[in-house]
């Protein structure tokens, strides 16, 4: 296995060279090492399957979404027995969140979901392209967020329920990672950050007081909370029934 180490402040680590010159550019903090794998991951489960030396726990694992990394503790796999639609094999874990396609499969399992085959084989996304932030709806403008980071979003992670279409936030020009649900209390510990309180304070459409007191984690007005995957600020996105 081609290993290397890089320096970068991360929580789900980004191995690319652009979050590393980002990264550098942002004088990121105190940098932490990280060890990545620099082999690209195999696009489907059977080419990982094929790669000698790979025992079955790797099979067996299920795979980590750096831009959803509590996409099971939050629900969007159900244990569930079932043959997945897009690779055929017997799983245990079957997503439940959203997945836009025009056939849409009854059991997608998180490999599938993590490695591009679900969204290939049924030409379906997780996420809506144009709700990442800094995607604009008008293709004549600029694309602000990174573009490859932005399509795993789209194509190779989880959705989450939420009222209305979701829209995804980014920060230093990458999609965030999504958290979980957060209410009026939740959201007081990330106030002192100010893209945090911009957000709370009517950047995302609703008054502030009205946030800062109704906000909730499953009720009529629901707070989803996003974490920066360069500099570790937080983002908020809401909405209500
Ligand atoms: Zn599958
Ligand atoms: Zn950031």
């Amino acid at each position: 296995m081609n290993e290397h180490e890089h320096e970068v402040d991360l929580d789900q680590p980004l191995c690319t060279d652009s979050v590393r010159r980002r990264a550098a550019r942002l004088g990121v903090g105190t940098p932490r090492r990280h060890r990545c794998i620099a082999r690209p991951a195999p696009s489907t489960e059977r080419e990982r399957s094929r790669r000698p030396g790979v025992r079955s726990t790797a099979v067996t694992t299920p795979p980590v979404f750096r831009f959803s990394p509590n996409a099971y503790e939050l629900g969007l796999f159900e244990e569930r027995s079932g043959r997945c639609d897009a690779c055929d094999s017997d799983r245990e874990l079957r997503y439940t969140a959203s997945f836009y396609a025009v056939d849409k499969p009854d059991y997608l399992c998180p490999w599938c979901v993590a490695d591009g085959t679900a969204a290939r084989r049924f030409k379906g996304s997780f996420n809506d392209w144009l709700g990442i932030d800094g995607v604009p709806v008008d293709p004549d403008e600029a694309v602000t967020v990174d573009r490859e980071c932005a399509s795993e979003v789209a194509n190779r992670t989880p959705g989450y329920p939420s009222w209305q279409q979701e829209r995804w936030r980014s920060h230093c020009g990458f999609p965030c990672a999504f958290l979980g649900y957060v209410d009026s209390t939740d959201i007081t510990e990330y106030l002192v950050e100010p893209d945090f309180a911009a957000d709370v304070d009517g950047g995302i459409g609703f008054p502030g007081e009205v946030l800062r007191d109704y906000l909730s984690r499953d009720g009529d007005l629901t707070g989803y909370l996003f974490r920066c995957v360069v500099c570790g600020a937080h983002r908020l996105h809401a909405d209500a029934s």
